[in-house]
């Protein structure tokens, strides 16, 4: 626990009711819903507000927008939602969270000021790995994604491939068999990682072509510089498949942005911050929403459905 400072006290001034840091669906929501409560909340972002949202070109699978919608319009309304009900949002990046145990006060520090706090919500999210020899950046969008629950809807009667050899993987190429025409599996090892019961079935799958032992090597693009093919190298034999494909989803794992917590709160072996009863953390007062948590499904819905239960927890908390 940390002691005392004059430089502490200075910073009561700046005391919030609850602190919110991460302004992704599941930190604006979570505001929305503290402020509502007639509490003061305070989210804290390190970027921009949105999160993953701002990269989500069409958000199909949002209930309430019959021809979808554009992640970044949804977000700066959600923004926009929070303010009107009295939400602050400070820019700068946590860094650390802690404990002042005999005042029952949290401290999160930052690249800037720190944030006081009598509750705390972590909706920090995660970021999907991407495949280090291929320029995501430009593919995003075009062809390229990490998600097959998002975006294999676009790709319905088309040929795709899916990276990886965990459950994740597995599951999502299950997922993607039964929309899109062909499946290739590309996995850089010899066995996967997921649970047998899952390989039994995609293995046993008509339209998913698995190639063990494979790396992409390279992308190629039509003139709209669009994903039209991808060719993949055996590391064992050196032969080389190209293989015609218009989706490619990457599912070879995500980093959770835990690394500012993982001294007050319990994570998993993952990095993710372990929660139970929903949104509740290992330290009373503090909770979890969105993606940043152990949930078994990460989407802009679980998101804020998660934000609603983290506050409401919050408010029950500083109401007891
Ligand atoms: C390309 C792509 C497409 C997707 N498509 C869909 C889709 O079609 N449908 C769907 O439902 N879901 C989709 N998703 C998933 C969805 O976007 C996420 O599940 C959702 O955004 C998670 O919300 P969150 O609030 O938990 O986290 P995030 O959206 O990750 O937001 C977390 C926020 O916290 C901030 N932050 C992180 N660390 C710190 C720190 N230390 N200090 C301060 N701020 C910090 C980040 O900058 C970010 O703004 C997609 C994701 C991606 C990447």
């Amino acid at each position: 626990m940390a002691s005392e400072t004059s430089e502490q006290t200075e910073n009561e001034t700046r005391i919030t009711d609850v602190a919110i840091v991460g302004a992704g669906p599941a930190g604006m929501t979570a505001a929305l819903y503290v402020a509502r409560a007639g509490y003061r909340a305070t989210v804290l972002e390190a970027y921009v507000p949105g999160g993953q949202l701002t990269t989500i070109d069409e958000l199909e699978n949002y209930p309430g927008f019959f021809g979808g919608v554009n992640g970044f319009d949804i977000a700066s309304s959600m923004q926009k939602q929070a303010e009107r009900f009295g939400v602050q949002f400070m820019y700068a990046q946590a860094k650390s969270l802690e404990r002042y145990s005999d005042r029952n006060l949290f401290e999160i520090t930052t690249n800037d000021e720190p944030l006081w706090a009598r509750s705390v919500i972590i909706a920090s999210g995660a970021k999907p790995l991407k495949l280090p020899q291929i320029d995501s950046d430009k593919l995003e969008g075009k062809g390229l994604s990490y998600c097959a629950t998002c975006d294999g809807n676009f790709y319905r009667g088309k040929d795709v491939m899916i990276v990886g050899g965990g459950d994740s993987a597995i599951t999502e190429a299950i997922y993607l068999s039964r929309i899109c025409r062909k499946v290739y599996l590309v996995h850089r090892r010899e066995d996967f990682r997921a649970h047998f019961w899952v390989v039994e079935r995609v293995k046993h799958l008509p339209n998913v072509e698995i190639f063990w032992n494979n790396e992409v090597q390279n992308v190629i693009t039509n003139d709209s510089e669009r994903i039209e093919a991808v060719t993949v190298r055996n590391s064992k034999t050196g032969e080389e498949h190209t293989l015609e494909v218009e989706g490619l989803f990457i599912a070879i794992g995500a980093k959770p942005e835990s690394e500012w917590a993982k001294d007050a709160v319990e994570l998993d072996k993952f990095g993710y911050v372990k929660s139970h009863d929903e949104c509740h953390t290992s330290l009373k007062g503090v909770f979890v929403a969105g993606d940043v948590r152990t949930t078994p499904l990460r989407q802009v819905v679980t998101a804020t459905a998660d934000g609603a239960l983290a506050a409401e927890a919050a408010v029950a908390y500083l109401s007891e």
